[in-house]
Order: C-alpha cells, then structure tokens, then sequence
C-alpha cells in the first residue's frame, strides 16, 4: 500500500522510479539529478520523449544495480490533478508487480497532488484476481503534512477495488447469499462499530412489501434479499438515505436479452448496489457528519418457468402497484421498493443508483443524474468533479408521465409507446420518493467499460462511488 518517502530519500530505494516529465524541465527530474546523478531530461531527449500528456516509457539505467525508470508525460504547464490521476493510473497498470516511488506529486503546487497520485496508481495498479487482492505496493516521495490525505485516497481506493472486484466476479460466484454476506464482511472490516448491517430474507421483505423486488426474484427461487446498512452522524444531523440496484446477473427474464454482446456483461449489473455500500462504508469510516442509510436490493434477473411475465402486476412498499410492461427494466422495480421504503423511514433526502439505461447518452465518462430538488443534484455533480469521477445533470418534464400510464396500476414500468430511456426510468421512480428531495444516478455505461476508454482498461470502475464519497464527506 502507498507510504510516503521524504524527497532526500529516493536515492537509497532500489526499486522502480516513475518520474513526471513535463514538457518543460520538472522538480521531479530535477530531484533525481541530485539525488541519483541521471539527468531526466538529457534521458528523455535521447529516447526522443516529448513528455505529451499519456506518453510514458520504461528505461532501464545502466547503475549498480540497474535502476528502472518509467518516464511519465505531463504535458504543457502545471500538471492538472485530472492530468495527474491519468498519468498516475498509466504508470499504476504498466508497474503493477514491480512496487515503485513515484515523483509525479512533485511535478504539481497542488496540496492535493500526493493524494491525487495514490489514487491513479492503485486504481491503475488493480486487475481481477480470483485468489486474493494483488499487491498495490507505491511508495510516494512527498512534502510533509500530506499523510491525511494519502490515507484517505488510499481507503477511496481500497473501496473502488473493493467494488471492481466484485463487479468482476463471474455470476455463478457472486450469488445473491454471496454478494450480501461480502457486504456485511465489507462493513466489519472497514468500519467496524460505525456500521450497522443487516441483511432481511425474502420472507422480510414480502411483509415490508417488496413486491417489485420479489417479483424480479420469483426467476431465482430464494435468492432475493436487501442489505441495510445504517451509521449515526452527529447529533442533529441530518440524514441521507440511499437505494442501490443489485442485479447479480440480468439475463432480462423473460424478456431475454436478444444482444449476445450485452448478455455477456451483465455480471455487472450489481455494480451500483456495491458502489453505493462501498460509499456508505466510506464515508462513514471518514467520519461522516450526517447519518447514512442505504438499503440495497439483491436479487437475479433470470428466463424460467416461475419467471414473472409481462403484464404481471406487483405492488412496492408505499402501496402503489406497477405493470410490468418489460422484464428486462428490472433495476426500476427493485429501487422503486427502496425508495418508497427510504421516503417512509423519514429521511431528509434519497439518492438512488442503478444502471437502468446507458446513463442518459452520456458515454462512458459521466452518470447521468435526474433530480426533483436541483440544489441536491447540483451538489452530487460538483462532488463527482472535484473527485474526478463526473456525472451531469438531465431534465425530467412532467409530461412524460403519461407514456407511463396503465390500465390496471398506477404506471408500466417502461414505455411501451416511446424509447426507453434515462429519463423514462426517472420519470418512473419519481413518485416513489413522495416529495422528499431525491436523486437518480444511472451509472448503465460507467460501470462496466466494454472498452477501454481513457486511462481505464476494459472492465468495472467503481463509478459513482468516488462521487457520492465526496458528496457525503467532503475533502478538507
Ligand atoms: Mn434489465
Ligand atoms: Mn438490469
């Protein structure tokens, strides 16, 4: 894990060095000069390195023993935190088994910088492992007073792995039973005594009245249940509840997923569910001043003979009762139970994450973000920018109510007469949260990359846990 060297003390490590190289001469490659007696600069013109942002290379030097460099472009003037954390993640993934100190903090004025490289380098340096976390080792040559903050982007990190891990996980491994008792362990471990979990059974939840969470579990006998996770803020304060969708696999029931590329990924629909108790652990393990409430229901989304059918009707905590116009828009009816369960308990506000749609269009770099109270929603998207983790916000219009309308309940879970879109499932969820100021995150695109896009590898991401982090605890 990351640990902080004092700048004079480069010179006795022998492992790896990453060095920032801006496009003009840094304090990093300078350090080094003094320090060891290799001349960065000089190096990075004779192997023809410009230091363009995302431009990195390894070297070997020839000392006794030879030393590794891992030369990292900066770009044109003072290194940004976002440059930063990119160029942090590159040189994460390319160093993952050698360990290494980095100088990149060194190349930025921004107090933040140390904690911004710790937070690249161990989400650069994660990769799924199916027999236990890998060794993130970065040590860090920093200025002093920066510990705070290294300890809290290491714990961020930690949790985002956490998440990326299980979102990784293959779906015959991380059952329902399985994920749930992973969160329970997760709050013990992190925030022992902060965090109460509980986890309710799928008899629970038919007398809470989780219908749309039972209906959706009827195609996997046994396996629906909901994690509640609760930590006590200061007194008076207020308290913030959040829902998070946890689809193990989401194979679209009996509206089966026709798209064999997507079927393929769809282990990753829990990823909210995981982001959103990763957060709550968090925050609260850092300190939290309100007081937190999430519950997050688990469940499969399976074809089968006790599968629930279109047009199935059930009915969610607050007595209103939906059509199931479409099985495959399962995450809806899951968090449409949460938030009207949350919206009685009496919280102050509600934030729900799911990936319900491709987040609103947004592509892989946003979640997209649909509020009845703008001041919540404005909060979650600059909290999402100062984390590097961004969403944005979209429009609702009440008159898109009326392409949810039903004969025989109070709305069709998806429109059967426009595109399903974010703002369809918005629109959806938005009479469960009674009033109260709410929130929806869809995270449908983020969270699993099919891709790769940016500094990130193919895979999960953790998306919007850094966020919502930030949101609930606010970094000095
Ligand atoms: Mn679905
Ligand atoms: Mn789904």
């Amino acid at each position: 894990m990351a640990s902080l060297i004092a700048s004079d003390e480069v010179a006795g490590t022998a492992d790896p060095i990453v060095v920032g190289v801006p496009a003009g001469p840094g304090a990093g490659a300078e350090l080094l000069r003094r320090a060891i007696g290799i001349d960065v600069v000089r190096l990075a013109e004779a192997a023809r390195f410009s230091g363009a942002a995302d431009e990195q290379l390894t070297l070997v030097v020839d000392q006794t023993p030879p030393r590794v460099l891992r030369l990292v472009g900066l770009g044109e003037g003072p290194a940004s935190a976002h440059v930063l954390r990119s160029a942090a993640m590159r040189a994460g993934a390319a160093m993952r088994d050698a360990g290494a100190v980095s100088l990149l903090a060194l190349e930025s004025d921004d107090p933040a910088a140390p904690a911004v490289v710790v937070e690249g380098h161990l989400l650069g340096a994660w990769r799924y492992s199916a027999v236990g976390e890998p060794d993130l080792a970065v040590a860090l040559a920093a200025t002093a007073g920066a510990g705070e903050r290294v300890a809290r982007a290491e714990r961020v990190a930690r949790a985002v792995n956490w998440v990326r891990e299980l979102v990784a996980t293959p779906p015959n491994e991380l059952t329902p039973a399985v994920f749930a008792e992973r969160i329970l362990r997760f709050a013990d471990e992190e925030a022992p005594g902060l965090v109460t979990a509980t986890r309710w059974d799928a008899a629970l939840l038919a007398e809470r009245g989780f219908g749309g969470t039972l209906g959706v579990g009827s195609s996997s006998p046994g396996s629906a249940c909901v994690v509640e996770l609760r930590s006590v803020g200061a007194a008076g304060a207020p308290t913030t509840a959040l829902a998070g969708k946890g689809i193990t696999f989401d194979a679209g029931g009996t509206n089966l997923k026709q798209d064999r590329s997507e079927i393929a990924w769809m282990k990753s629909d829990m990823a909210a569910a995981a982001s959103v108790a990763a957060a709550v652990v968090t925050a609260a393990a850092l300190g939290a001043e309100r007081s937190l409430h999430a519950v997050l229901p688990i469940t499969e989304n399976m074809p089968g003979s006790r599968a629930q059918r279109p047009g199935d009707v059930v009915r969610h905590p607050d007595g209103r009762r939906t059509e199931v116009s479409d099985t495959d828009s399962e995450g809806r009816l899951v968090l449409a139970d949460a938030i009207a369960w949350l919206a009685a308990s009496g919280a102050d506000e509600i934030v729900d994450v799911g990936t319900l749609t491709d987040s609103g269009g947004l592509g892989t770099a946003f979640w997209g973000c649909w509020t009845n109270a703008p001041a919540l929603g404005d909060a979650l998207v600059a909290a999402g920018e100062r984390a590097g983790d961004p969403g944005w916000r979209l429009p609702l219009h009440d008159s898109y109510a009326t392409l949810l309308a039903s004969p025989v309940a109070d709305s069709v879970n998806a429109p059967l007469e426009a595109p399903d879109t974010g703002v369809m499932a918005a629109t959806f969820l938005l009479p469960f949260a009674a009033g109260r100021a709410w929130a929806h995150i869809d995270n449908g695109s983020g969270a699993w990359l099919e891709r790769p896009s940016a500094a990130w590898p193919e895979g999960p991401t953790g998306t919007p846990l850094r966020a919502l982090v930030e949101y609930l605890v606010p970094a000095s």
